[in-house]
């Protein structure tokens, strides 16, 4: 894929993340792998009014090309997540409430999710009977080292849709941009729903 088409796709894309309320205050950041490597948001511009000028250009190893803007300090997960998980083109990175509030209150290294019709949304669940596991890691502003993290985790349990940072937000990756952006929505539903359910029942149920 073109580096013109990708940064396309993820104008778009923010545009519609932004009106859910995934990305506030200028949080959040996408990528796609291309052609020349990758293209990811640059920090510190409003996810919902991306603009070409908002996208830095990366090589196959992650070196950036000339650039005035600031990568992402973030931007090392994502491309961690390219090469964890060959077959991913594409990386969302959201910060909504039902993220960042029940990655808080599961005090496990995981949120297991199940009953639930929509998680048929997510690629390769066929059954509400399935379980659904997010990997939930610990927040660190020592990316290198959130990323040797969630390395490690993939050698022995494979990451297939994402990843939740505590308190912080949803790692997503997909194939295609349809891809990503249905397992995003089909997350973030079940985020919400889940969120809810714990308020009625409580932590233990
Ligand atoms: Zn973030």
């Amino acid at each position: 894929m073109h580096n013109n088409t990708a940064i396309s796709e993820l104008i778009e894309a923010g545009k519609w993340i932004s009106q859910r309320g995934w990305v506030p205050a200028t949080g959040g950041n996408f990528s796609a792998r291309t052609n020349t490597g990758f293209v990811v948001t640059a920090s510190g511009f409003d996810k919902g009014q991306l603009g070409s000028h908002t996208f830095i250009e990366l090589d196959h190893a992650g070196n950036r090309s000339a650039s005035a803007a600031k990568p992402s300090a973030e931007t090392e997960l994502h491309l961690s997540m390219y090469k964890l998980i060959p077959s991913a083109n594409y990386v969302l990175h959201t910060h909504s409430v039902a993220a960042t509030v029940l990655s808080r209150v599961i005090k496990g290294h995981s949120l297991d999710l199940h009953g639930y019709e929509m998680q048929k949304s997510l690629t390769g669940i066929t059954s509400h009977l399935d379980t659904l596991s997010i990997p939930i890691f610990d927040n660190d502003q020592d990316i290198d080292r959130l990323s040797l993290l969630v390395s490690d985790h993939h050698l022995h349990i494979p990451i297939e849709h994402g990843v939740l940072i505590r308190g912080h937000g949803l790692y997503v990756v997909g194939r295609t941009i349809g891809e990503v952006r249905r397992q995003l929505e089909g997350l973030e539903f079940l985020f919400a729903c889940e969120l809810e359910r714990l308020k009625l029942v409580g932590l233990e149920s």
